[in-house]
């Protein structure tokens, strides 16, 4: 018969892996809670319409990426390909808004784009950020902002930079887009045939554009930052003043949109050099009219997301695999070995807690020896046919070889160290 494989672009992770991201994500439970950020867990399906209505048609995340599909009972449904929507989603649906006058959630998942698969780029991937929704002012942009970047730096990212922007409010990326449109309008026959359709549509991401020659057309169009009112350049300079404060070491870049239409005022972007191409490890920025879109009510909002396989490639955990090591492995041989290991098994787990093996094929001596060998073993317990006659087993120290007999039915107190501390 075929066999069956994943699907391109969505990876298995095994224990060798998952016991560094156990690792990463306790940590970053931790780092949320003491912000005061509690978590949210949305389901990974959501009608498509969310993400139809605040991403914006024009984006490539809506337009070709998007996993969607017909529900038997109609709906179309999509696997969410990013976390804000749902989040703000639940916000409205649960009324936060009446519990907290700031809302803080955070969150760790699974998010699901067609993108092309590559090194950092893959169509399933994990999630991590936060979204703090009901604060307008600048010292919560710094709050967020500096959270998504101290998790880097507290976890020894190197080469990390922060750029960060400010696009205005809706009608200043209007008032951009035009100036931008009109400065664009004696080179669109050279730009691409994305960029020609941007042109038309979202002239504004034509600032994305990662082509040399686009970027050498780009370099000399006005910055959105002269399109900002008074109160927009105030907001920002606030924003660079705390980070200042916080240590928190940023470029400004005008050309910092990001792909999704839904942000306002600041937008940042955290890249290290060190992971390849897709260099971007975070981004996130405030989107003031996201909420009232989705038909809450009007809620300034912020927030970051992150990916967890770029933050894993970043630490160089991403080959690096944890090494497997148990306490104690027992080796039996015949019927009535396996019952008496079985059992001991059973008390060393519960009444003291170690990681405790047994062999499970019932193989030759030899072999369950080299099983204890892989395992790392710290001890082996022997019960051999010889000593179960005799109602004993063999405790091995597995570096030292040294070895001693022990009752069977008291065997386990052998591994109890605070017992063996009060008979000392
Ligand atoms: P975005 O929602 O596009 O701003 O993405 C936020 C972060 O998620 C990026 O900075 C990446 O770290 C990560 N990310 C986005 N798309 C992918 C992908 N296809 N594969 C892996 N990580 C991704």
């Amino acid at each position: 018969m075929m066999k069956i494989n994943s699907i391109k672009g969505m990876h298995d992770l095994f224990s060798s892996q998952t016991q560094n991201w156990k690792q990463i994500e306790n940590l970053l439970h931790n780092f949320f809670d003491i912000h005061g950020y509690g978590e949210i867990r949305t389901p990974v399906v959501e009608k498509a319409d969310l993400f139809n209505r605040v991403i914006g048609d024009e984006t490539d995340i809506v337009n070709k990426e998007m996993y969607s599909w017909k529900d038997q009972g109609g709906d179309v449904l999509a696997l969410r390909p990013e976390l804000t929507a749902p989040s703000v989603r639940s916000y409205i649906e649960h009324s936060m808004d009446k519990r907290n006058k700031v809302a803080k959630l955070y969150y760790i998942g699974p998010a699901f784009r067609r993108e092309r698969p590559q090194k950092g780029r893959q169509r399933q991937f994990y999630q991590y950020g936060i979204e703090a929704i009901g604060s307008e002012h600048p010292e919560q942009d710094a709050e967020v902002i500096s959270m998504a970047y101290n998790i880097f730096n507290m976890l020894g990212v190197e080469n990390l930079e922060l750029v960060i922007n400010s696009v205005g409010s809706r009608e200043t990326k209007k008032k951009y887009s035009k100036i931008l449109k009109e400065y664009l309008s004696d080179n669109v026959e050279d730009l691409s045939d994305v960029s020609k359709e941007r042109y038309a549509k979202n002239p504004l991401r034509i600032l994305d554009s990662k082509s040399k020659e686009e970027q050498n057309i780009i370099k000399g169009a006005p910055s959105i930052l002269e399109s900002l009112d008074d109160s927009e350049k105030k907001h920002f300079a606030q924003v660079q003043r705390f980070l200042d404060k916080l240590n928190i070491p940023y470029t400004i870049d005008p050309q910092l949109v990001r792909g999704l239409d839904y942000y306002t005022l600041t937008t940042f972007e955290i890249r290290t050099q060190s992971i390849g191409s897709q260099d971007a490890l975070c981004g996130g920025g405030r989107y003031n009219n996201l909420v009232e879109q989705l038909g809450g009510k009007s809620i300034p909002a912020i927030g970051f997301a992150a990916g967890m396989e770029r933050l894993m490639m970043a630490l160089n955990l991403d080959k690096q695999t944890a090494e497997a090591k148990i306490d104690v492995f027992v080796i039996s041989a015949g019927d009535d070995a396996v019952t008496n290991s079985l059992k001991i098994c059973d008390t060393l787990r519960n009444q003291l807690g170690i990681k405790v093996m047994m062999d499970f094929t019932r193989g030759s001596f030899k072999s369950q020896m080299r099983q204890a060998n892989k395992l790392n073993a710290e001890y082996v317990i022997i019960l051999g046919e010889e000593e179960i006659k005799r109602k004993v087993g063999i405790i091995k120290t597995m570096s030292s070889g040294e070895q001693f007999e022990a009752p069977l039915d008291t065997i386990h107190k052998h591994f109890d160290v605070e017992h063996s501390k009060d008979d000392e």
